[in-house]
């Protein structure tokens, strides 16, 4: 199921001011893409726009082939998940999961199949009855991965996912989205400000600053050749 995802020469304005101008990204199906770079960069601007939350002012979104530039978020097989978990807080876990299905046209014996799958992949079965509330930040954040995970689709888009963790939990997860990279086969672009997240997770780094991509190339390449002197001092990069 992994989709490749190809922005061509995307602008993205919020009111007047032009956020993101003539980007251009290909991502391969089954690559792991990681956008990197300081706050306020466009990064979530990006990921949104391939949401389908963000109105485009030019350019397109083509994701599996298809033209979605215009598409509802719901029918552009992605699965997103947030920095804040934004789980339901009166559901379970189980609840949680299938309401994620709720729009996705699904037999009541394929969502009991996917939450199985679901919640074996995150170890998330023995906490299938709680509630948010009962639930530790790791685990609510493997609640909302299992949200995206659910859906099945070819496309999986992460913001800033372990921001709100500890150092602990965040590099636990980090191994376990990896681990999931691998099993699901499916194509992930990832949202980050941390170098060490970037670094360990990504098949290709595309470094943000100003709306722009400074650099987009494997980690060892932005690190060892950077680009331009932003890359090279938002990395840290040896002289
Ligand atoms: P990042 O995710 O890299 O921190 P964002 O994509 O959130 O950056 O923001 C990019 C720029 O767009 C910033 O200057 C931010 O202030 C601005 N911005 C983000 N969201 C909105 C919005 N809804 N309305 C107006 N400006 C916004
Ligand atoms: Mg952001």
């Amino acid at each position: 199921m992994k989709a490749p995802v190809r922005i061509s020469n995307l602008c993205i304005d919020y009111a007047n001011l032009r956020v993101l101008s003539n980007l251009n990204l290909d991502i391969a199906g089954g690559e792991f893409v990681v956008l990197l770079g300081p706050s306020g960069c466009g990064k979530s601007t990006l990921l949104n726009a391939i949401a389908g939350f963000n109105d485009v002012a030019e350019g397109s979104i083509e994701i599996g082939g298809q033209n979605v530039t215009w598409a509802e978020p719901k029918d552009r097989g992605i699965g997103m998940v947030f920095q804040s978990y934004a789980l339901y807080p009166k559901m379970t876990v189980r609840q949680n999961l299938a309401f994620a299905l709720e729009t996705a046209r699904v037999s009541k014996s394929e969502i009991e199949a996917r939450i199985a799958r679901t919640a074996k992949v995150l170890q998330l079965d023995h906490l299938l009855a709680r509630r948010p509330a009962q639930l530790s930040g790791g685990q609510r954040q493997r609640v909302a991965i299992g949200r995206a995970l659910v859906r099945d689709v070819g496309v999986f888009l992460f913001d800033e996912p372990l921001s709100n963790l500890d150092a602990q939990l965040r590099n636990d997860l980090r191994i376990e989205i990896k681990r999931l990279h691998k099993q699901l086969n499916a194509t992930i672009v990832y949202v980050t400000h941390d170098q060490v997240e970037a670094m360990t997770l990504a098949d290709r780094i595309a470094v943000m600053n100003g709306g722009v991509i400074q650099q987009l190339g494997t980690p060892a390449e932005v690190y060892h050749t950077p680009a331009n002197k932003f890359v090279a001092s938002f990395l840290g990069s040896p002289r």
